[in-house]
């Protein structure tokens, strides 16, 4: 299909809430009850039934306020070709990043995130158009295209066009082989955090680590960070569980300060981890650095990048050798195209990428990011994580395989198409849940996830 025929017609935000604190899913240290939501975006075109998709990450509370970011957005492409957008779009993501918004938080904050939501309804239009799914439209790429989508500003210190090119070129020597494993689903192996949520007992995260041991997950991650006592508890039987060969993550959710991260972790270094996550403050970049000086004696490494909204902050943490695993989210950066100056960033550092992935959709597209990372960027493989939640509301759902490796995506798209009926259901305000006694009660609690103040 000729993308130059193919106009942005009209736009609808909707703003969708699953009650996953109902289930303790995505219980941790910092958020004692979560509902994964997004500001949900489709664009209409001129071509019938083409619709392009895209949408970002709320964890319940502050999803109107995506929402409203996005409507401020989407209005720019109206009357704009797919062609015209995608012909640079590194430049396309500088315009959406540009003007008078840009003084609300630059590349940062509530608006990077509407940037990702427009950007990914065109990524998923481009991908719908050339009937590819998303991966396999970037692994088409020659290394020319594939530069141009990116906008090196900021960047060129670490990583100049050139030199990107000259990576990609590398790779392409070898891209054929990697194709082929991507295409039998075994390009990128998976790693379990369902097992690992706060809130769940003691007999259910035995139960459900057993379920994953025999699921061929060999990776484990898990909440910790209520006190030495407990979190010694908890991983020593979890490491009885997993043996000695799987490999254990640790995640506190930002809790601690630095010094006091460095402590803390030491006295667990018995356990055998590889990583600690998000130990302390997502902005503390130079603290993050000292935490990992501090424990790579005791054969620990450190982790974070959810929180990290934009690729300096990346330069950065890479620059200043303060991370061992670059745990970027598909939904806090601005879509695609910052996402793969990520991944080249990262290849050129020689820190894997593992992104994150523990809210709904966030498999769905990270397959696709992590299939890019290994068959085009990095040439290595990395893991990814996988939750076993809401992906039946996908129209083209993330799944492992039995051997642990996450089903590289097939259907022409990013992957981001939630089935209509959820939003009967769970649309905010209007959905019958969040019409019922306990939706009511949820949403009108503004406290919610605070721990001690909570009432619903
Ligand atoms: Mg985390």
């Amino acid at each position: 299909m000729d993308p130059n025929s193919i106009v942005f017609t009209s736009f609808t935000v909707r703003d969708i809430r699953w009650p996953t604190s109902l289930d303790n899913i995505g219980t941790d240290p910092m958020n004692l009850a979560g509902e994964n939501s997004f500001g949900y975006l489709q664009y209409t075109t001129s071509v019938d039934g083409l619709v392009g998709t895209g949408w970002s990450f709320a964890n319940g509370q502050g999803n109107d306020v995506l929402c409203t970011a996005i409507k401020s957005l989407a209005p720019r492409l109206i009357g704009r070709t797919l062609g015209s957008l995608i012909k640079n779009m590194g430049v396309t993501q500088r315009k959406l990043q540009s003007g008078q918004i840009r003084f609300m938080s630059p590349e940062r904050g509530v608006l990077q995130l509407a940037t990702c939501a427009v950007l990914n309804a065109v990524w998923d239009l481009w991908a719908k158009a050339e009937k590819k799914p998303l991966w396999r439209l970037v692994a088409d790429f020659t290394p020319e295209e594939f530069v141009r989508v990116i906008d090196f500003r900021y960047l060129s210190d670490v990583l100049t066009p050139e030199q990107a090119l000259e990576m990609l070129r590398e790779q392409e020597k070898t891209k054929q082989d990697r194709l082929k494993e991507a295409l039998a689903n075994d390009a990128v192996p998976a790693y379990n955090t369902s097992a690992g949520w706060l809130g769940h007992s003691d007999d259910k995260v035995r139960e459900l680590l057993v379920d994953a041991v025999k699921q061929g997950f060999r990776h484990f991650k898990l909440k910790a960070g209520l006190g030495l006592e407990t979190d010694r508890k908890r991983l020593g039987f979890v490491r009885e569980v997993v043996g000695k060969e799987g490999i254990l993550m640790v995640d506190v959710n930002q809790i601690w300060d630095v010094d006091e991260a460095i402590e803390y972790m030491k006295q667990l270094s018995d356990i055998g981890i590889w990583f600690i996550e998000e130990p302390t403050s997502p902005d503390d970049i130079l603290g993050h650095a000292k935490i990992r000086a501090a424990l790579k004696p005791y054969g620990m490494g450190v982790a974070t990048g959810e929180h990290v909204n934009n690729r300096v902050m990346f330069k950065q943490l890479l620059q200043a050798k303060a991370i061992d695993a670059v745990q970027l989210d598909a939904l806090r950066l601005a879509s695609v195209n910052e996402i793969l100056a990520v991944l080249l960033m990262s290849a050129k550092f020689g820190v894997p990428v593992v992104p994150h992935s523990g809210g709904a959709g966030m498999v769905e597209l990270c397959s696709h990011i992590s299939t890019i990372d290994y068959v085009v960027v990095s040439g290595k493989k990395s893991i990814l994580e996988y939750t076993d939640h809401l992906h039946e509301v996908f129209e083209a759902p993330a799944a492992v395989t039995k051997n642990g490796t996450h089903v590289t995506p097939t259907v022409p798209g990013y992957s981001c198409d939630v089935k209509e009926a959820q939003f009967a259901e769970f649309e905010c305000p209007n959905g019958t849940f969040w019409k019922s006694e306990m939706g009511q009660k949820m949403v009108n609690d503004p406290w919610r996830g605070t721990l001690g103040e909570q009432t619903s």
